[in-house]
């Protein structure tokens, strides 16, 4: 039985959060000298600390209460605070399926959690008879699924598996769900009790220099969210930004199917060269590619000035390739052509 008392570090169960002057004072005013804000310039005003404007925008396109929303400085915010909130340093420990998204473990290695690193099956799925025994670990708290995944870009089928069989939080990252055909776990928020969504807008929505991340939750999991994130965690210009985006769906969709249309022509394009072996099914904005020689094809483009993700050492031979435009992927299909 879920209990998320239980799930919650007792030190932040009981913990009293900051309340900064905006907490205390949310309305109009015509004089706001409670914050040591400088009366004068353009961003002297702290942000709002809950970015009520963003979540509006997003509970209406998403069709999400916005008390089940939190917003982060980038989605490696929300990462950090799952671990804060529920483990307990040197005591509680998280669980992965590898390979997959690096900060997951680093910011285990940050908060002295332990993290079980479950490889993939060889379809990189998740091996549902090893993992369901792993639940009976004591202290264990935390789940990380990241569907689509990276680097492999295919999605996870077990999800609402784990999600039915462990008590603990399973949080389902879904940075590339944009670029997926299969639908969000959204829709499943209010059936699971112990789900986190995270979401962000560094990549579909081409926003990474803007650092808005989201998490998506129970009410109650995001009031723990709320208390223990810094209290101006993200700037008004980063949710300014993100607004401005949301405010622009035309915009969003175009550059999105354009970028399907070259991860298409991709697929099509390096099946056909030499040098690789296999392209892997992709649900995200990138190709894992399986090469005949991962490190040497990864240095000779940098000679050439293409940048590709060497992933050798995490898939045997492989190389991520990012979706680029039509030129930049132009650019590496004829480099690729040119290897001897
Ligand atoms: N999750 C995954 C799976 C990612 O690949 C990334 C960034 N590469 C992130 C989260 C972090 O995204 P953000 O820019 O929102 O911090």
């Amino acid at each position: 039985m879920f209990d998320l008392s239980k799930i919650v570090r007792p030190n932040i169960l009981a913990l009293k959060p900051y309340s900064s002057a905006r907490d205390e004072f949310k309305g109009t005013a015509t004089a706001y000298l409670d914050a040591n804000e400088n009366p004068y310039g353009m961003f002297n005003r702290y942000p709002d600390p809950q970015q009520k404007q963003l979540k509006e925008a997003l509970s209406k396109l998403k069709n999400v209460p916005q008390e089940n929303i939190f917003v982060g400085n980038g989605s490696d915010e929300a990462i950090d605070l799952c671990y804060r909130i529920f483990c307990e340093p040197g005591k509680d420990s998280a669980l992965t399926f590898t390979p997959t998204y690096g900060m997951y473990s680093v910011s285990a290695d940050i908060n002295n959690v332990t993290l079980v690193e479950l490889p993939l099956d060889k379809n990189f799925q998740i091996d549902v008879d090893k993992t369901l025994p792993l639940f009976k670990r004591e202290n264990l708290k935390l789940v990380f699924i990241c569907s689509p995944n990276n680097p492999t870009g295919n999605s996870i089928d077990a999800i609402e598996t784990i999600l039915k069989n462990f008590d603990g939080i399973v949080v389902v990252d879904e940075a590339y769900i944009d670029f997926s055909a299969s639908a969000s776990l959204l829709e499943k928020l209010e059936l699971y009790p112990n789900l986190v969504v995270l979401q962000t807008f560094s990549k579909a929505w081409g926003l990474a220099a803007a650092r808005v991340g989201l998490a998506y939750a129970s009410a109650e999991i995001i009031s723990y969210f709320n208390k223990v994130k810094p209290p101006y965690n993200v700037s008004r210009l980063n949710y300014t930004v993100a607004l401005a985006a949301i405010s622009q769906p035309e915009l969003f969709e175009n550059q999105k199917n354009k970028l399907l249309a070259e991860r298409e022509k991709m697929v099509h394009s390096l099946q056909k060269l030499n040098v690789v072996k296999k392209v892997y099914p992709s649900d995200a904005n990138f190709l894992l590619v399986e090469v005949t020689d991962a490190d040497g094809i990864y240095n000779s483009l940098v000679q050439k000035g293409i940048i590709l993700r060497n992933r050798n050492n995490v898939v045997p031979d492989c190389l991520r390739i990012t979706i680029g435009s039509a030129e930049e992927n132009d650019l590496l299909l004829t480099a690729l052509n040119e290897l001897p």
